[in-house]
């Protein structure tokens, strides 16, 4: 709550201020406070990244326009030839990102099953520069374990990236597992509002740091003064929201599990998720989100998450208001059909982004919707 946030100087205002400025005076030429054009620097932005970094137990953290965005920064370290293993359950901007986009620069890619870290390790070739991961996986809510990742990596010199969505610094903290990069999109549980894009990327290593920044200038991959104070704002409820997030997720995983209409649940806080164990170890809680698998025809499914009351049918996930999302035809249409089969994701997947409402009040509108598709 108090880090990045001093009280002003000259008034003693409480809260930041937001500068809302694209330019800063010289003292003379080239003599300036530290700032002299918005797409490089802002006060807003540095308020953000200290707040963020201290969360994650890191030494620095660059803010971007959205998650893609410091996807984006990561990715032009690279050059032409050099070779990515990635997680096969990614984010699907993300996914898109690697094969339409940085896949046509040059970089190549190799998707594994990131729940055995040797599957890292077999796709490795002599130019891999990085191991990228989601864990837990969006929405399979797949793991992998951090610690062995950044053995490997460490001894080979490739840089690890961890895109840490789903958990949030709140449950889970990479860089203290050895991993060189740690990700956000501060759209979702971060600023937790649903009202604001951004990203964000954590490392401990000033040369990255110093990249991360040239790279937003030099793309223009900037976040507004504006969107930066207001993640800044929502941050300062996240443990809160967190703990609320875990506790109705649990409520929702179990009533799922119940229910003669669920054929599956995901969620890693359930003993019978096949790596409980990995995330009782490497994460201090198991976040908001559960995914499930319903027993019943495509089309009637579909109808039926478009009737819930609460849980509104939406994209994105994080916010304090619950959603529910189809894979396969919303979140995830960027995969095509054949790669989400590869990596177990099927058409009947739903997904729900469980907010902060009252347990009984979610557990009620999942009955009698359910109820009515019986
Ligand atoms: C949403 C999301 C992203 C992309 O972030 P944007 O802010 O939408 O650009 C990346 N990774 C994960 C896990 C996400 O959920």
């Amino acid at each position: 709550m108090h880090i990045g946030q001093a009280p002003e100087e000259i008034t003693g205002a409480v809260i930041a201020p937001i500068y809302q400025t694209t330019n800063y005076v010289e003292e003379a030429p080239g003599v300036t406070k530290g700032y002299d054009y918005t797409r490089a620097d802002n006060p807003n932005f540095r308020h953000l990244e200290e707040a963020i970094a201290s969360l994650e137990d890191g030494s620095y953290a660059t803010v971007f326009s959205s998650g893609l965005g410091a996807a984006t920064a990561i990715l032009s370290v690279l050059v032409a030839g050099d070779h990515i293993v990635a997680g096969d359950d990614l984010y699907g901007g993300v996914w898109r990102l690697f094969t339409q986009v940085a896949s046509r620069f040059g970089i190549e890619f190799t998707f594994v099953d990131g729940t055995e870290v040797k599957n890292f390790e077999q796709a490795r070739r002599m130019s891999t520069k990085v191991l990228w991961m989601e864990t837990p996986t969006n929405p399979l809510l797949k793991l992998t374990d951090l610690g062995a990742v950044a053995k490997i990596s460490k001894a080979k010199k490739i840089l690890t990236v961890v895109d840490n969505t789903f958990a949030t610094p709140y449950f889970q903290r990479p860089l203290e597992k050895g991993i060189d990069l740690v990700l956000h999109s501060t759209t979702k549980y971060i600023g937790g509002h649903s009202d604001v894009v951004g990203g964000s990327v954590v490392t401990n290593d000033r040369g990255l740091k110093e990249r991360l920044d040239f790279a937003r200038k030099s793309l223009g991959l900037n976040p507004s003064p504006f969107d930066c104070w207001l993640t800044r704002r929502g941050l300062k409820t996240l443990g809160l929201r967190m703990e609320r997030h875990q506790y109705n997720a649990l409520e929702i995983a179990n009533f799922l599990v119940t229910h003669p209409l669920v054929s599956k649940v995901y969620y890693p806080g359930l003993p019978s998720h096949p790596q409980y164990n990995l995330a009782c170890s490497q994460m201090n809680g198991f976040g908001g989100m559960v995914s499930c698998e319903f027993n019943m025809p495509l089309e009637k499914m579909k109808k039926m998450i478009s009737q819930f009351k609460l849980f509104r049918l939406a994209e994105s996930l994080g916010g304090v208001e619950s959603l529910v999302a189809h894979a396969a035809t919303m979140t995830h249409a960027s995969v095509p059909s054949s790669e989400r089969q590869k990596s177990g994701l099927s058409d009947d997947l739903v997904r729900f982004s469980v907010g902060i409402e009252d347990a009984e009040d979610l557990t009620g509108d999942l009955e009698t919707t359910l109820a009515k598709f019986s």
